[in-house]
């Protein structure tokens, strides 16, 4: 018999997973809120509004793509043993100020950083930090919920909303992620190490292998592979770093799932992150993680669809289009990306940035504002 696996979540990440599994013969159920969530129309199971508890009752193994998912039916799916990986990470992920904390207490290094409570502690952290980021603890993504202090000219823009987590700036080289895989009997391969470009606080371009000292790329390895096993991880994680000036690494975040800075393995490496993630939590033996070409993605941020656009970037060699088919446009919204493969990391930044200009042309501040103009 074919094993079920449900997913909590339908967005890209899931459709994904889906359409790199299914040849492994593995049913897929999956539950999202929204009825156009683009996994659902390629599951073999749809589950939507709030029929997540028959989606568990029928699933061997229930995962999730997306840490912001409905903790009731966490909870359930874990009081039956069935959730992949387990629940502490979504707790984890559920309040930066609770990461990052975490991260500290574990002796992994992440920039300095403190809890602020009120107007008063604002000017503190500034005081005791100098340039700082100021971050909301819940419900920011993408960039979202943030604010520079650079300067005391800045300081208004602070919200008095507490708590906030006020973490020093960082002088920051190159934005570096490791994604892994890790079986439940604690096996894991890591994946070549991933550079990653942001616009506006989102993920714009990945390239791998990054272009980092052997060093520093086995240093973040290593730090990645000890969270996975402090978090006793069984599936993908994804472990966010900044490098900085002075060649130290420290770690952003972490994300328990697939990652879009790992969506180049779907055509650069030997097996991609969403089948092994699929493998790992169904206790399949995991697939090679080794790089076959220099390869990256850019993500397809807040644009529509256009053929003529999809035509062009298909025209230039090496490349391959990942739509997700959501139903409406929004600026910076994932809309889809475009994968990229080359010989060499010369001629594969060449490509890249052929492929920026054809889908944002001189106009990507309009596609992918930033988060208080949209
Ligand atoms: P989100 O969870 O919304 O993606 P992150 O905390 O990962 O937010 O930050 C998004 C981006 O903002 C990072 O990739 C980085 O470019 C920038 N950033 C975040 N924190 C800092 C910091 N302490 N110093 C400098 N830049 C930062």
């Amino acid at each position: 018999m074919s094993k079920v696996l449900g997913i909590l979540g339908g967005g890209q990440l899931g459709l994904m997973m889906i359409m790199e599994s299914r040849k492994l013969g593995v049913k897929f159920l999956v539950h999202d809120e929204d009825p156009e969530a683009p996994a659902l129309g390629v599951a073999d199971g749809k589950f939507v509004g709030d029929s997540w508890r028959e989606l568990i009752d029928k699933s061997d193994v229930v995962t999730f793509e997306f840490e912001h998912v409905n903790l009731n039916a966490v909870n359930l799916a874990e009081s039956f043993g069935k959730l992949r990986p387990g629940s502490l990470t979504i707790w984890l992920k559920q309040d930066k100020i609770r990461e990052k904390s975490f991260l500290r207490d574990h002796g992994f290094p992440v920039p300095r950083f403190m809890i602020v409570n009120s107007p008063e502690e604002v000017d503190k952290a500034v005081n005791q930090l100098g340039r700082v980021v100021f971050k909301e603890p819940q419900g920011a993504y993408d960039g979202k919920g943030q604010y520079y202090v650079m300067g005391e000219g800045d300081l208004g823009k602070v919200p008095r909303r507490f708590p906030l987590l006020a973490e020093e700036f960082v002088d920051i080289y190159k934005e570096v992620s490791v994604v892994l895989v890790r079986s439940s009997d604690g096996d894991v391969l890591t994946y070549p190490v991933t550079e990653n470009y942001h616009y506006n606080g989102i993920l714009l371009y990945s390239i791998a292998p990054a272009e980092v000292d052997e060093e520093v790329a086995g240093r973040v390895k290593e730090i990645a592979v000890r969270l996975a096993d402090t978090l006793n991880h069984v599936g993908v994680l994804t472990v966010e770093f900044f490098v900085t000036r002075s060649g130290e690494v420290l770690i952003n975040e972490f994300a328990p799932r697939v990652h879009n800075s790992g969506h180049w393995t779907l055509i650069g490496a030997a097996v991609s992150q969403f089948e092994n993630h699929v493998r790992a939590v169904l206790d399949l033996p995991l697939g090679s993680t080794e790089l076959q070409r220099p390869s990256g993605i850019v993500n397809m941020l807040g644009v529509p669809y256009n053929e003529e656009v999809i035509r062009r970037v298909l025209a230039v060699p090496g490349t391959s289009v990942w739509w997700y088919g959501k139903a409406k446009v929004r600026p910076r919204r994932k809309m889809g990306h475009v994968n990229i493969v080359a010989n060499n990391v010369d001629e594969l930044r060449k490509r890249t940035n052929e492929v920026l200009s054809i889908v944002y042309g001189n106009d990507i501040g309009r596609y992918v504002s930033p988060w208080n103009l949209t």
